[in-house]
């Protein structure tokens, strides 16, 4: 009871954090544009989508992640492309508390997608949906929150790669810029512009993935009651998609890490015509605010988050919390909000 009214005190003093619609098209508008070539992993195109990125963050305030670079670079490893400079995007949101300052809430998404195809009218996979609209929502968090002081840091990444296989989501897990130790979660952004569901439209909330393997889907359904927003578990694709984006490769090393998204499936996925024309810009500002509440939540809490043994799929990602920490499992491990 205490911590509800405690709760509800805090989000009432901060309401939901604004977004603006017209921002998050913006930047949309410009990473699914023609003139990047759909972000293919190498290419010119996806550095200068990087230097958009990165050029947003300085404007609202986000330090460089990396030394006084915004930049973890490395070179691309394997076929089409070997040898050309690959980059992971790292902001970095300082937090305001002495010793919680040293914890770190990740807020990412992808900002690679599949280049050009070989024939066709229109070549380019734009890729709006997947996942500039992540990119625009990490854009539009860090401006949220950039002036709130959360008591833990906040790092901003977006990474290069995912579409060919996680690659810059784990080469950070191996590189990590900031400890993995005292990373207390991943709230990773996919796919939440289209409102168009295969199944049916989805307006005003939001999935999450894993929604039962750690506290974060129970905490973020709270908040999200809290401001509006339902966070919801869809019944058939939570844990399957658990995989499918760059949560997993932090889940992989232990740090409790979830997708959120509003469709899972929608007509133009990895095709050509995923354009920007066809986000619901309005519903995603709202998605982005709720997700913007999560991450302040999670920056101010007095627990952090933890992986819930009671769900037989989160074994894995317990033993490498155990082996990552050195101890057991934190809280009570029954998954139950904090
Ligand atoms: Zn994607």
């Amino acid at each position: 009871m205490i911590t509800t009214l405690l709760a509800t005190a805090f989000l009432q003093t901060q309401g939901l954090p604004v977004v603006k619609a017209e921002e998050l098209k913006k930047h949309v508008a410009y990473l699914a544009s023609d003139e990047l070539k759909g972000r293919g992993t190498p290419s010119p195109e996806l550095i200068k989508a990087s230097e958009y990125i990165a050029a947003e963050f300085t404007k609202i305030g986000i330090e460089p992640g990396v030394g006084k670079s915004f930049f973890q670079v490395t070179k691309w490893e394997r076929g089409a492309g070997a040898g050309q400079e690959v980059r992971n995007v790292v902001g970095l949101l300082r937090g305001s508390d002495p010793v919680l300052s040293k914890e770190y809430v990740v807020v990412s998404a992808h900002y690679d997608h599949l280049g050009e195809a070989k024939e066709g009218a229109d070549k380019i996979f734009n890729g709006a949906n997947d996942d500039a609209s992540g990119v625009a929502g990490v854009i539009g968090i860090a401006s949220a929150i950039a002036q709130s002081k959360p008591k833990r840091s906040v790092i901003f990444l977006t990474f290069y790669g995912e579409e060919r296989g996680l690659v810059g989501s784990q080469f950070y897990a191996k590189n990590p810029v900031f400890p993995l130790k005292n990373t207390v979660a991943m709230l990773n952004i996919e796919q939440i512009g289209r409102t168009d569901d295969s199944e049916g439209p989805r307006v005003g909330a939001c999935n999450l993935t894993g929604f039962n393997f750690s506290t974060i889907g129970p905490v973020c359904a709270k908040v999200g009651k809290e401001v509006g927003v339902p966070v919801i578990e869809h019944p058939e694709y939570s844990a399957p998609f658990f995989m499918a984006s760059d949560n997993a490769a932090f889940a992989a090393v232990g740090v409790p890490a979830h997708t959120f998204s509003v469709a899972y499936e929608f007509s133009d996925y990895h095709k050509v015509g995923d354009h920007a024309d066809k986000l619901d810009y309005n519903n995603m500002a709202k998605i982005t605010g709720m997700i913007a509440a999560c991450t302040l939540h999670i920056a101010n809490s007095t627990q952090v988050p933890s992986w819930n043994k009671y769900q037989k799929r989160t074994s894995r990602y317990i033993e490498a919390y155990e082996k990552l920490q050195g101890r057991k499992v934190a809280g009570d491990g029954s998954g139950k909000p904090n």
